[in-house]
């Protein structure tokens, strides 16, 4: 569904993304790994335009993406819920989800998905009217995604969804993206956690220093040395 080839993102001199390919197959759970720095963020802003990257091009089933604006991305069909989770803190949960749909024109289909989310994330119901900065870190990340979802996303990208939350918290929103990928929303995700990310991802890809470095199915994520030990915990 997605295809990145050679993409080279830099930051002045610094080349954060030094050629990286990788390919997101469509319905499925993918997980990108990696150390801190290795430049997974900058691999998912230059996918959602936000990047410009120097060289390299990024595909959503067969169209060139590098070039286009951010906001074009997102109506081609690919979200992002950004590290962090990034609300509009001063704004009411009901004005986040309306941020985003604000490509959208159909404005009676926008106002069925608000209640749609509200039904999914039934704790955003209860808080539509509160301002998005008091709530829990848990329920802004229920936020974030769910305006993400507001766009009608094909694939939707994870900046590092667990981060800072709770175990059960962080068990929610797994329940969640596996929900979300069984309706048929493709999930590309940035996740540190690697116990919590093999009982959900179909594929892995780990980038270091702005590369690529692997690429395998779960099992081979367990049968490898290097991310056994590094993000499993075990020699
Ligand atoms: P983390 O898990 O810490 O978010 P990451 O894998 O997402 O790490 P990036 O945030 O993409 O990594 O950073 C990749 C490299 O680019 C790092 O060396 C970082 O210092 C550098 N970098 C990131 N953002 C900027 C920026 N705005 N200006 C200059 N250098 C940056």
């Amino acid at each position: 569904m997605l295809e990145v080839s050679d993409i080279v993102t830099a930051y002045g001199k610094i080349e954060a993304l030094k050629g990286v390919s990788l390919s997101v197959d469509a319905g499925r759970i993918t997980c990108l790994l990696g150390p801190n720095g290795a430049g997974k963020t900058t691999l998912m802003y230059t996918i959602a335009g936000i990047l410009r990257p120097r060289r390299g091009s990024v595909r959503l089933q067969g169209a060139e993406l590098v070039g286009q604006t951010a906001d074009r991305v997102v109506s081609s069909g690919i979200a992002l819920v950004p590290e962090n989770r990034l609300v509009f803190p001063q704004m009411s949960v009901a004005e986040n989800l309306a941020a985003g749909a604000y490509l959208r024109r159909d404005r009676s289909t926008i106002a069925a998905d608000t209640e749609r989310m509200f039904a999914r994330f039934p704790v955003l119901k209860e808080r539509r009217a509160q301002a998005a900065g008091t709530l829990s870190g848990g329920e802004q990340q229920m936020l974030a995604v769910a305006r993400a979802l507001m766009s009608r996303p094909k694939l939707l990208m994870m900046d590092e969804p667990s981060i800072g939350l709770a175990p059960l918290v962080v068990a929610e929103i797994f329940r969640i993206v596996e929900e979300l990928n069984r309706d048929g929303i493709t999930i590309f995700m940035v996740e540190q956690n690697a116990h919590l990310a093999l009982k959900v991802a179909h594929r892995f890809f780990l980038m270091e220093q702005g590369r690529v470095t692997f690429a395998g199915a779960p099992g081979d994520v367990a049968q490898d040395d290097v991310i056994r030990r590094a993000y499993l915990g075990s020699a």
